[in-house]
């Protein structure tokens, strides 16, 4: 089983990126994954390889997958996000985009990872199965495996993240059911800060990997970039325990949760590592209640992903969009936004007191 973890540098920053990756494959990180988005991100990623050599490199194609020939032949494995890959170059037919990724990949002797996320699932699979979003999941990954098995390409993996460790458990079951002989990456995607973003991230993988489910694990930890090395020794220790028989008890139901990103090459402002530590902080007077809080480091994904929150923070290079539901409240410094939160915290509680 192997522990693996991603950069939370922007790419371009070349000695930040190397000395991330450092940290993570000394920690015992088999695969690191680092982001692509643009021409000046490969450029970075050739000099990035050639300095670091030893490190198992993945390479996240965000929303750009015709830079995958820029940089297979920098990687040993790709990981595109089925959801975006719909919305990128319509005019493509889909087969056609899996065709020139499979090229491009055999050719440079790559494997791939089909990467479904909750928080951008393909539309028109959300619309085909309304409120359930794990048939979305199951069915996106499923219909990309059967098009990369027509196109005879059989060195992919998949993965299926939520950020709900129940729909984790579900999901990846489910697809296992039908394709066992797929390997699977494990994780809860958002899981947050720790210590409770190891334990929802338990709370999935233990019983997956009861069951004999996974290859790869991943336990994704809102923390600061030098502290990424967390992630490994988590994905390490739930290893140990579950090789010694000892499973975590708690369940996740029914309590405040705080859903935050680990962050990426995406990130605009670090500080948002810090926000998220204060939302935990002046959120724990309602700990008891049902209530999501998301906070999201860039303006890419965060929108999307905090409007499944009750309350959802997205965070720019200088201030922070505060959303109740989907409905956006507004936008605040830094400083100022936790007042705001904390308003629309109270609002909720008193409405739900009613
Ligand atoms: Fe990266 Fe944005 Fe996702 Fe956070 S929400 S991990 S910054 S892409």
């Amino acid at each position: 089983m192997v522990v693996q973890s991603m950069a939370a540098t922007r790419t371009r920053d070349v000695e930040a990126t190397i000395e991330q990756i450092r940290m993570l494959h000394e920690a015992g990180s088999g695969l690191v994954r680092v982001a692509v988005d643009s021409s000046a991100d490969c450029d970075a990623l050739e000099v990035i390889r050639r300095r670091i050599p030893q490190a198992n490199l993945t390479v996240d194609l965000q929303e750009n997958f015709r830079l995958a020939e820029r940089v297979a032949p920098l990687v040993c494995k790709i990981r595109y996000n089925p959801g975006h890959l719909h919305h990128v170059d319509r005019a493509t037919p889909l087969r056609e985009k899996l065709s020139y990724l499979a090229r491009v990949a055999e050719r440079h002797d790559c494997a791939m990872r089909i990467g479904v996320n909750c928080g951008s699932v393909d539309p028109e699979l959300t619309a085909r199965f309304p409120g359930d979003e794990v048939s979305a999941m199951v069915e996106s990954a499923l219909s990309h495996c059967a098009i990369l098995d027509e196109l005879e390409f059989r060195r992919y993996a998949v993965s299926l993240k939520d950020s709900n460790p129940a729909k984790v458990v579900e999901a990846n079951r489910r697809f296992f059911g039908q394709r066992p002989d797929v390997p699977l990456h494990l994780g809860v995607t958002e899981a947050g800060i720790p210590p409770e973003g190891i334990e929802k991230t338990r709370l999935a993988l233990e019983p997956l990997l009861l069951d004999g489910i996974g290859d790869t694990l991943r336990v994704s930890l809102t923390v600061a970039a030098d502290r990424k090395w967390e992630e490994i020794r988590a994905g390490q220790a739930i290893l140990a325990d579950m090789a010694r028989g000892q499973r975590t008890i708690r369940s996740h139901t029914n309590r405040l949760d705080i859903v935050s990103c680990p962050g990426c090459s995406r990130v605009e402002n670090t500080a948002f590592v810090e926000l998220a530590q204060k939302v935990r902080e002046l959120t724990v007077y309602a700990r008891e209640h049902d209530i999501t809080i998301a906070v999201m480091g860039c303006r890419v994904n965060g929108p999307g992903e905090t409007d499944h929150a009750d309350l959802g923070l997205w965070c720019a290079a200088t201030h922070v969009n505060l959303k109740r539901g989907r409905m956006l409240v507004g936008a605040f410094d830094y400083d100022t936004v936790l007042v705001r939160l904390k308003e629309e915290l109270d609002a909720i509680l008193a409405q739900r007191a009613d």
